[in-house]
């Protein structure tokens, strides 16, 4: 962030705060702090406290997807018994697990990867995530789940991850499944319509 003379120290700080945030440059990021500035103060006093409720979000041990209930380890949709645990979901993003939950087909669980690494190979985080999963099917599903959905979009980083995950997983699954039909090259799930999503559910393979 270049040095303005005249600028005020609490905008400075709130746009190199925003400057952090994906997709926002240093100019953006001070025009928003000044849009900001002239905003309700009231308005702004609940997305400070939005910005603090999120902060406090738990992610899932058996999922990593983000849950309110702070006594609970695991989320709503790992809790839930009337879900087929035998079924595990690979997912990249969080609103393609809400993109998937809203078609209401899919009745079985999740395993969320966090954004895809561009060259194709597994970062810490999804490796220890494999992990946690592999572990959950060896000690609670008897070495064998029912199904492995590869729930990645139809990119070329999303089969490069496909292809791994089908050789980790080959021997712990009845059958490793890719949603596939329907869904248009290179396009990404979250932005698919219901009923795409719903056919490319179906005539996974
Ligand atoms: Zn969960």
């Amino acid at each position: 962030m270049p040095t303005y003379p005249h600028l005020p120290e609490s905008i400075r700080s709130l746009s190199e705060a925003l400057s952090s945030l994906p997709s926002l440059g240093p100019r953006q990021s001070l025009r928003l702090a000044f849009y900001l500035s002239q905003r309700d103060p009231e308005n702004l006093k609940r997305l400070s406290q939005d910005l603090i409720n999120v902060g406090e979000l738990k992610t899932c041990g058996q999922c990593f997807f983000i849950h309110e209930d702070k006594n609970q380890v695991l989320c709503p949709i790992c809790r839930d018994p009337g879900r087929n645990n035998k079924q595990i979901a690979f997912i990249e993003k969080e609103t393609e697990l809400l993109a998937l939950e809203q078609t209401a087909q899919y009745r079985g669980r999740y395993l969320l990867l966090g954004p895809l690494e561009k060259n194709g190979l597994l970062n810490d985080l999804q490796r220890s995530r494999m992990q946690t999963l592999k572990k959950f099917i060896v000690q609670e599903l008897g070495s064998s789940a029912d199904e492995i959905l590869i729930a990645l979009s139809p990119t070329r980083y999303g089969d490069h991850y496909a292809d791994i995950i089908k050789k980790e997983f080959s021997t712990l699954a009845k059958r490793v499944t890719r949603l596939g039909r329907g869904l248009p090259r290179g396009g990404e799930i979250e932005f698919a319509d219901d009923e795409t999503l719903g056919a490319s559910l179906e005539g996974r393979n």
